[in-house]
């Protein structure tokens, strides 16, 4: 188990979709734990396979002491309430926009030996557990904000020192519609 690098903000692997975990082996173990330490290095509150160049759906979780792994995670939303804040990601270093996410929020999945667990989320965990599962599909918070707040996100990442300007990022567009579901630090 070691900390491993994050990719950042360009890298493609941040941009394809994360296939399903089939087996729940020793290699998973390992990815699990390289995420957790690597997440815990960084501060983070969440960090996802993806993001350490592995295109697995897991990701893992440190939000207000409960620390935590979902595999092949699916989301459901129990109501319609929302929340708005500060939002951030380890791929994208220093940037913090307000983003607009669900306050409650219900995932079923599997833990590291593939038995069948739920998470049930709430703040900042429910607003970590849709940003790291965007991940697992391709999504970055950037993509959830609208037109304003993304050009001022724009602006300030262009701006950045990490900054690869060789390697231009790609923005999409929300599939869910703009600034409703994703996480903090
Ligand atoms: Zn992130």
């Amino acid at each position: 188990m070691t900390v491993q690098p994050i990719r950042l903000f360009g890298d493609p692997v941040l941009r394809t979709p994360a296939d399903p975990v089939v087996d729940f082996d020793k290699e998973l173990r390992n990815l699990v734990r390289d995420l957790v330490e690597t997440m815990q290095d960084e501060g983070g509150a969440g960090l996802a396979a993806p993001q350490l160049g592995v295109g697995l759906r897991v990701f893992t979780f440190d939000v207000d002491d409960v620390v935590g792994h979902i595999v092949n995670p699916v989301l459901s939303f129990p109501d319609e309430e929302e929340q708005d804040g500060p939002e951030g990601c380890l791929s994208i270093p220093g940037i913090y926009i307000d983003t607009k996410r669900r306050q409650n929020v219900v995932a079923n999945g599997f833990n590291e030996h593939g038995d069948p667990i739920q998470l049930v989320g709430t703040g900042l965990m429910s607003r970590c557990v849709q940003h790291e599962t965007d991940h697992l599909d391709g999504v970055l918070f950037l993509d959830r904000l609208d037109a304003a707040s993304r050009k001022d996100a724009m602006k300030q990442i262009r701006a950045a020192e990490w900054y690869d300007a060789a390697k231009p990022p790609l923005i999409k567009e929300s599939p869910h519609g703009r600034g409703i579901f994703g996480l903090g630090r």
